[in-house]
Order: C-alpha cells, then structure tokens, then sequence
C-alpha cells in the first residue's frame, strides 16, 4: 500500500512524509490499506477498538493514600486506567519536600491500588536501567514527551513485548514520532508478535501563536493526519496541552470528536495541594462531570467511553 492510495498527496507542504518516508521509513507503523487499524489488548482494556479508554490519576504517584483514593474515585467516575508518575522527568534538578519522585515507593503504591481497584496501570519508564523494574510493576510503559527521540531507551523498551504508549515530543513533527515509533514496532517484530503502541498527543510547542495562552498547544489535526499514514490508536493528553484544568474539558471534547482513540488526564484529589503540575489537574468530581460530558460525544460519532 502506497501514500499515495491512502490519501496522502505530496503536493501538499504540510504533510511532511514522503512516499519514500513511508514505503521504507516507516514500513511497521505505516497503514497496509486504508482501513488497516491495530487493536490491542492491555489490562483487559482494547485499545483501537470503539472504545476510547480513559487514563487517569495524578502527575506523581505522591504516597499510598493518595494514588489509592485516586484510583477509587477514577475507577467509579468510569476511567479504565491509572497513570501516575513515580520516575519523574521534573524540569528543574532540585527535589525538595514539595517536587519529589517516589521511584520504587512509587511503583509498589501504583500496585496497591491496582489490587484496591483492579485498574491496570500506566507508568512512565526514563532509563534502560529502569525498564525491568517499571515493567514488573505496570501494565503499559509510558514514553514521555522528552524521550520521544531517545532512540536506545526505545529499542530496549520495545525488546520488553510490552504494549507502550510513545507520547509526542514538544517539538516534533508527525514524521518524527512515527519515525520513533518505528523504532519500538520494530522490536515487536523482532520478537514475533504484533505492535502495541499506542501515540499520545500532549501538545506542542508553536512560540509565535499561542504562548501568551498556554504553555503547549494542542495539536488535534494531528489525530487524524496519524490515522491517515498510521495502523496505532493515537491518544490525547489535554492536561499537559493545556497546562491549565478549566480547559481540559472542552479539549477532552473536542478530542474525542477529532477521533482520538484513548484519553489521557491528570487527576489529584486535592488538586491545589499537588505536588506537582497543580493547575492542569482535575479533581475527582471534575473528573466525574467530564466522564459525563464526554459519553454523549463518543456516543455522536459511534465510540464509546464505557
Ligand atoms: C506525564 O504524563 O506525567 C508527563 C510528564 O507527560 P509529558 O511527558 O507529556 O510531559
């Protein structure tokens, strides 16, 4: 299957991946025909499917309490994963009482609510050395935004067989997170089994249009530009998008009605006392109202959230 019979015209500028980028760059991740889609199964959850399953919890997995009582709340509202954070890619180096990581402490917590809740866990993984000890303890291993492009953690981590959800980079183009993607499909294959990967968007970068608003701008165009070129689901994260929680909800909406295949958001209990990233963050009963408001919109275009 060519670029060009599924849609993609090189005449256009915008579209950045070339017949060749496809046919030999990408031959893993690139659709086969047009209604060429990956589904897979983790933690009892499919992935690709209608269903578009919902990721939440909070940005760090803080203490026991915390990621337990988030768990329950989440799991009630409707959510069908919890995220949570213990390796934390903390963009600044100190750690003090309020930004901290909670590495194996963190891991063995993610797993206490998981028995609590029967909720499968996503985590995300930040160096080879890691990777065992973060695959025991989750069900999906998360590739953060800052380690999109790093190739030899993706390699290692795809040689794991473990389903992986490959977040945007920042700055990236389409063509270089399938090109990361890649990366991952091809240690799949080498173990002869089919690719579980899921992209993420989480916004970008684009310094001239948006800073004054948000940190990061929410590229939904690239839902269906991926769904054009690529078999994998593709997920949004409108948490770290937006960076700011009354603007979740709109852009959860608007997620799910631009075809997104999973939902990804940050949830705390007592959001203004997160130890991290507290204004993205919603709370369980916002979390509860945008489970409810989310239903009819998946419902509008033949998915599901339940
Ligand atoms: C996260 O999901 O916790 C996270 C740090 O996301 P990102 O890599 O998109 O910044």
């Amino acid at each position: 299957m060519t670029g060009s019979n599924m849609g993609v015209d090189n005449k256009f500028p915008g579209k950045d991946l070339t017949e060749d980028d496809i046919q030999n760059k990408i031959p893993l991740v690139a659709k086969r025909s047009p209604d060429h889609r990956t589904t897979f199964e983790c933690g009892g959850v499919e992935f690709g499917g209608k269903l578009v399953p919902v990721m939440a919890g909070p940005n760090t997995v803080e203490n026991e309490e915390l990621i337990v009582k988030t768990a329950i709340g989440i799991k009630k509202a409707g959510a069908h994963f919890l995220r949570g954070g213990a390796f934390k890619p903390l963009t600044f180096p100190y750690r003090s009482a309020k930004f901290f990581e909670t590495r194996e402490k963190g891991l063995e917590w993610l797993q206490v609510a998981k028995k609590e809740t029967g909720l499968p866990v996503v985590t995300e993984v930040m160096e080879i050395s890691k990777i065992d000890l973060v695959a025991k303890n989750c069900d999906m291993l998360q590739i953060g935004t800052r380690n999109m492009q790093n190739y030899p953690l993706l390699t290692e981590v795809g040689k794991t067989g473990m389903p992986v959800m490959l977040k945007r980079g920042f700055g990236n183009s389409l063509r270089d997170w399938l090109m990361a993607a890649e990366y991952i499909a091809l240690e799949h294959d080498r173990l002869n089994q089919p690719t579980k990967i899921v992209l993420c968007e989480r916004g970008v970068v684009a310094p001239h249009t948006h800073r004054a608003t948000s940190r990061f701008l929410l590229d939904l165009q690239v839902i269906p530009a991926a769904q054009e070129i690529t078999h994998l689901p593709i997920m949004s994260d409108p948490s770290h998008a937006t960076f700011w929680q009354p603007w979740v909800k709109s852009m959860m909406l608007a997620s799910i009605a631009a075809g997104a295949d999973g939902l990804m958001l940050e949830v705390h209990p007592d959001p203004k006392n997160a130890a991290v990233d507290p204004l993205q963050c919603s709370s369980l009963e916002q979390f509860d109202d945008i489970m409810k408001a989310c239903r009819p919109v998946a419902e509008a275009i033949g998915r599901t959230v339940d």
